[in-house]
């Protein structure tokens, strides 16, 4: 296991912010993960850092989800595939569409490992990672005990689970296994799909039509991390009760709404930020993505702080127009803690 001492987050993270760690060791092998995780207090669990935003210098240990593998667990019409933490989401979806195995297809793209996708059930273009979730093993923290967590376990929800709640900080997922499709059943109706498919020319697509319609629409839409420092949607759709979202419209007609659970409306948090009047926008290094006002960015040389200041004022002036309260996707370490 390799240790980093004073590690640069900017390497290791997405948004790209000015930030180190005392101590970053970078796991590919399971042993020593057990050991650790009983050895290092109160570790924090990186992955690909594409959700995370660091304030300030974080003075704990971190460890650093780097095992690979791919193995079949289970073959048949509906194969469940075994998939190492440290494996790149993107990678395993390109390795299902070699395998001519479905269900991932547009999760296409959605950058960071496979030991994270369970934390918030990563979900685009109509899809979530839930359904296809077979089952996951996680060590505990603490003990290095092993456990197997089925789906049900995993209270999954919209960028939502057990590990972002009752078990949060308890558990390092090591491995996750996934049931694949080998009989598809396609779903193009959401976002921009089937236009782009139509555009194509492609009545009858296939599991590879949709990712590669799924990779252009991304790529046209969302800032590439490698040329300005993001983490994708810094905000979470909020979802608010159908009588206060009755109540809003009255004022806010154009106040765009979605089913959400019964009762409940989602709420487009780009457009209440674009609404607000930050689509665009720049605080020092910090500033709301031009294309999408659902991303934050780093325009260079910030460091959290600033982002999360940013953050800040949006999330008052969307609840002071629309009396809604933003809350972030993105998982904040914060220094201090
Ligand atoms: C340009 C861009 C676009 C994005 N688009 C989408 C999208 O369409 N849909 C979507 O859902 N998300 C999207 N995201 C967010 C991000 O891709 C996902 O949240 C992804 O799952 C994060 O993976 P990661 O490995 O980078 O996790 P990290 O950022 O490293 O970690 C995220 C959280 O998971 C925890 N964690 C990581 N690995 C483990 C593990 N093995 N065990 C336990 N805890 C762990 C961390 O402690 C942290 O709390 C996007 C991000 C970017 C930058």
């Amino acid at each position: 296991m390799e240790l980093i001492n004073n590690a640069p987050l900017k390497a290791f993270t997405t948004f790209g912010v000015e930030a180190t760690c005392d101590h970053l060791y970078r796991v590919e092998d399971y042993d020593e993960l057990k050991l650790a995780v009983q050895y290092l207090e109160r570790p924090l669990i990186l992955g690909g850092g594409s959700n995370i935003l660091p304030i300030g210098d974080i003075h704990r240990n971190i460890l650093r989800m780097e095992m690979k593998g791919i193995y079949i667990l289970e073959d048949g019409d509906q194969p469940i595939i075994g998939v190492a933490a440290g494996e790149v989401w993107h990678d395993f979806v390109m390795w299902a569409l070699q395998h001519d195995l479905g269900g991932v297809e547009n999760l296409s793209l959605i950058p960071g490992t496979m030991g994270a996708a369970p934390m918030q059930n990563i979900g685009a273009y109509g899809v979530e990672l839930e359904s296809v979730f077979h089952s996951l093993q996680a060590v505990e923290i603490g003990t290095g005990n092993v456990r197997v967590f089925f789906k049900e376990e995993c209270r999954f929800g919209y960028r939502d689970s057990i590990f972002k709640k009752e078990v949060k900080d308890r558990y390092v997922i090591t491995g996750v296994n996934v049931r694949l499709t080998r009989d598809h059943q396609l779903n193009t109706t959401y976002g921009a799909i089937q236009d782009v498919l139509n555009v194509k020319g492609i009545s009858h697509p296939t599991i590879h039509d949709v990712s590669e319609a799924v990779i252009a629409i991304r790529q046209s839409k969302l800032p590439d991390p490698k040329m300005i420092g993001n983490a994708g949607s810094f905000f979470k759709n909020p979802v608010i009760t159908a009588d206060q979202y009755t109540l809003i419209k009255s004022a806010h007609p154009e106040l765009p709404g979605y089913p959400a659970e019964e009762g409940f409306v989602k709420v487009p948090a780009g457009w209440l930020i674009e609404q607000a009047g930050w689509k665009g926008k720049r605080k020092g290094n910090a500033g709301c993505y031009e294309k999408q006002a659902l991303v934050l960015v780093n325009h260079g040389g910030a460091r959290g702080e600033e982002i999360w200041s940013l953050a800040l004022d949006i999330i008052s002036s969307v609840k002071e127009k629309f009396h809604i309260e933003l809350s972030p996707e993105v998982n904040l370490w914060n220094g201090e803690l």
